[in-house]
């Protein structure tokens, strides 16, 4: 089970791969799709590997990622039902 996730907003993206270079475990890697400014988003390749450092939404300087950690349920840290 991974201790992270990620929330992804393509649109939001301009495709500089900073997620993907700065992430410590290579959860990321940019797509082949087109988000609707023409840009290639990330997106998840790795997921088992993701801890929710938040790495990726630290650098990423429009917003459009960010890294969150799981409590063992599965469910995101914080967030109540
Ligand atoms: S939260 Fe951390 S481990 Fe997960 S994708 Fe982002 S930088 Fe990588
Ligand atoms: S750092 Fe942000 S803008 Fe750059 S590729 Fe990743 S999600 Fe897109």
């Amino acid at each position: 089970m991974p201790k992270g996730a990620v929330a992804i907003t393509a649109e939001r993206c301009k495709g500089c791969g900073f997620c993907v270079e700065f992430c410590p475990t290579h959860v990321l890697e940019l797509s082949n799709a087109f988000n609707a400014k023409g840009y290639h988003p990330p997106h998840v390749v790795a997921p088992e590997k993701c801890s929710g450092c938040n790495l990726c939404g630290m650098y990423c300087p429009d917003f459009a990622i960010f890294g969150f950690r799981l409590q063992e349920n599965g469910q995101a840290k914080g967030v109540s039902k």
